[in-house]
Formats: structure tokens, sequence, C-alpha cells
């Protein structure tokens, strides 16, 4: 059905990685750096020129737009989402997108820092590109791709369903979310206003990845109130906080429960700061698993590794504070089988292999789905996101769009 189709994503990806749009963890404001909103800007002027005529964005740096139904079937509400904004850990200003025509398998030279090298022994996945253009940036910045390209895939998704009226779909949202790499992505989400029923993020990386499943997460913070005096004459009496912290964290198991220790489905639990005074300290902990269940196993047990602690100081009090923070969106995901079957057969269809695997981190994803929008995530084909070497093959990106393409026509014949 592409046949004629000249994609549009790669030439749209090219423009919109010029456009800085990095986000500011340190900035509390919405959004946390107002250039986001150059690029929402332009996008709503490109989605109207194109035909998606209510397209608009708002004072957070938000786009919302509609494409409206053409089949008669009541067709659940889909949405399709990608953040504008690109990682703080890297440059994003005068992003010099580079493609590299026709990758025959040689090294990659970064032409404005030669020593930044892509090699398909460190990135095998180049190696399926080989007869197909990549990009990369320069090397003095990150590319952008992360995630500009589900951005580029979704208008050229856009561009091709206004072309091809022929194609049954129901209506269609589309969601552009700025803050996304410093956790701020949902913030001042308006999903009234969106009013879709499912969602899809376009935030992932190799073509197949379908990603449905993400950590559960808590945090807990562990005070410990020690007894001070004078410490010239503290003998007997004085009770350091700061030791009993430290004597905790060195409580810890050495032989697993630590990132460093930790793969696939495995959880974890992450001391992540200490601070305090010799009469109050506390440590704090990030606690992850993709069992919610075991979330409460884990916290169990390290209360009782510091109540152990805590027993050879009597004087000195503890207090053990649990914090939820995100759940596995698989929790919301299966009572929804359609959102992934339908996907995957998109993907079949696309004559792509799914490959479907555990994200071991949280997403806006996660977020939307206990907001009430369940939210999987489809791969763009970005790769070594944050970094300088970040890159991506044209092939992915057209695939991408065939998938949404597919996945609209999709829920309109299940329908
Ligand atoms: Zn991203």
């Amino acid at each position: 059905m592409f046949e004629k189709y000249k994609f549009t994503a790669t030439e749209r990806f090219l423009r919109y990685v010029q456009i800085d749009t990095q986000s500011n963890p340190e900035c509390q404001n919405h959004p946390s750096t107002e250039k986001q909103k150059n690029l929402s800007e332009l996008l709503v002027n490109e989605l109207q020129s194109i035909g998606v005529l209510d397209a608009e964005t708002d004072d957070y740096g938000y786009v919302y737009a509609t494409i409206p139904s053409n089949s008669e079937k009541n067709v659940p509400v889909i949405c399709f989402c990608s953040h504008i904004d690109t990682a703080p850990d890297c440059s994003g200003t005068n992003v010099k997108p580079l493609v590299h025509k026709d990758y025959k398998g040689e090294n990659i030279i970064l032409p404005d820092d030669v020593s930044l090298i892509l090699t398909v022994e460190k990135y095998p996945y180049l190696k399926s590109h080989i007869g197909h253009d990549i990009i990369t940036a320069s090397g003095l910045t990150l590319l952008g791709a992360d995630d500009k390209s589900g951005v580029a895939e979704i208008m050229d998704m856009a561009n091709y369903l206004i072309l091809h009226p022929e194609i049954k779909h129901g209506t269609i949202k589309i969601l552009f979310t700025p803050d996304e790499e410093i956790g701020a992505g949902t913030a001042k989400i308006d999903l009234q206003k969106l009013g879709a029923s499912i969602a899809y993020t376009l935030d992932g990386g190799e073509a197949g990845t379908l990603e449905d499943e993400t950590f559960s997460a808590d945090g807990v913070k562990i005070t410990i109130d020690g007894v001070i005096s004078h410490p010239g004459y503290g003998k007997g009496k004085l009770v350091n906080a700061i030791k009993i912290v430290g004597e905790i964290a060195a409580s810890l198991p050495n032989d697993g429960w630590s990132p460093e220790t930790t793969e696939m489905r495995e959880g974890f639990v992450h001391p992540v700061q200490i601070e305090g005074i010799a009469e109050k300290a506390s440590i704090s902990f990030i606690v992850r698993d993709f069992e919610t269940n075991k979330l409460f196993e884990y916290e169990d047990r390290l209360k009782s590794i510091a109540e152990g602690v805590l027993k050879k100081y009597p004087t000195a009090t503890m207090n053990f504070e649990v914090v939820e923070q995100y759940r596995n969106m698989k929790e919301v995901l299966q009572h929804h089988p359609n959102i992934i079957a339908n996907a995957e057969e998109a993907f079949i269809r696309a004559g792509l292999t799914v490959v479907k695997e555990p994200i071991r981190g949280g997403t806006d994803g996660s977020r939307l789905s206990f907001m009430g929008l369940p939210c999987p995530n489809i791969f763009t084909g970005m790769q070594a996101i944050h970094s300088k070497h970040e890159w991506i093959g044209v092939k992915d990106m057209e695939k991408a769009v065939e998938v949404l393409v597919l996945l609209a026509q999709i829920w309109e014949e299940r329908s």
C-alpha cells in the first residue's frame, strides 16, 4: 500500500533536529525551557498546512491535533504521542544532522570530532542498515532522534492518512509533549482535551520493538535520629546518626539486590543519597521490580536490615518512609489486550518480527497508563541515545510510519 508514497519522515526529521529543544532539570517551569515552544509552533503550522486543521499548542508547549474519522464504525479514539524535548546529558544546540547515504558497513567518523567513530563492533545493529541511509550528528551534539524521530514519523503518518482517504480509520489524536527527559512530560497534560481512550508512545529503539512493561517503582527514605551531646562529654551518651546510616548502607547484600548485580527481570534496591549531620541523618533508596508485590517484600527486608542495625543503638530512633513513584504499565495493559494485539498485527503486516522487552525503567507511558490512558511504547529506530554517537536508520523511520498507518487501519477493521 506504500508503493507510490514518498516518505517525508526523514526530511521532517532533518529539520526538527536543528531546532534546539533541550529541557532543563534545574527549572521548575512548564515547559522547563521556552525554546521547546519553537518546535511546538512549527509543528502546529505544518499540521495545519497538511490539513490537520484543529492543531494547536498551549502555554506549556504541548501540541494537540485531530485527524477526523472517515469511518462509519464506532472506532476507539487512539492517540500517537512523542516528546519534543531532548536530553540534558549532551548539547542540543546547533545540531548538524548528516545523512550517510548507502551505508556499506564502514566506520562512520563524525567530522567535527574525529575521535568519535561509530563501528559495527560497537553498534552491531548498524549491520541491518547496510545498503540503506544512516543519520548521525556531526560530533559536537546529540542528534535528537530521541524523540524527534517519533515526532517526524507521526507527522508523516498524518500526512499519509490525509493524502489517502481510501484508508479507513477512526479518530486519530496527535500529542507532542515537552519535558519528557526530565520526568515532567505528563505534568500539564490535558487528557480531557485530548479525548483519546488509548495511546501509543513512539519512543523506542530497534525496528520491531514493542514495550508493554516497565518497572514498578517506589522510593524509600530511612531517617535516623541520633542522640547528641557535647562531643567532649559524650561518652556513653552520644549516638551518631551518620554512623548508623553508614552501617545500614554497609549491611546491604553484596551478591544481588543492586543495579550492578541484576539484569533482565530482576529487581533491585539502590541507595541513591545520604544526607545529614551527627544528630540526624537519612539514606534514600530507589526500589524497583516488574512485580509490584515484590517491592513490598524488598521494603520489608530493607526495614528489617535497618532495624537489625538499630538494635545496637537503643536510644536512637528510625523513621521508615515509602513513597510510590510509578507502576508497571502491564498492570493496566493486561486489561486491554486489543492494544497489544493490534500493534502486533501491524508489526507483522509491516513485515517485522515483534520483539517484546520489558523496560528497566519508567516511561511517560507508564504514567499515562495509570492516568487512565493505557499506553505501550513503539520503536522509532533511535540508537545510542543521549550521546554524541546517537544515530538512526532511515529505513526504520519509514517502517515506523507504515506501522502507524497499519495500526490506525487495523483498529478500524476490528471495530
Ligand atoms: Zn525519549
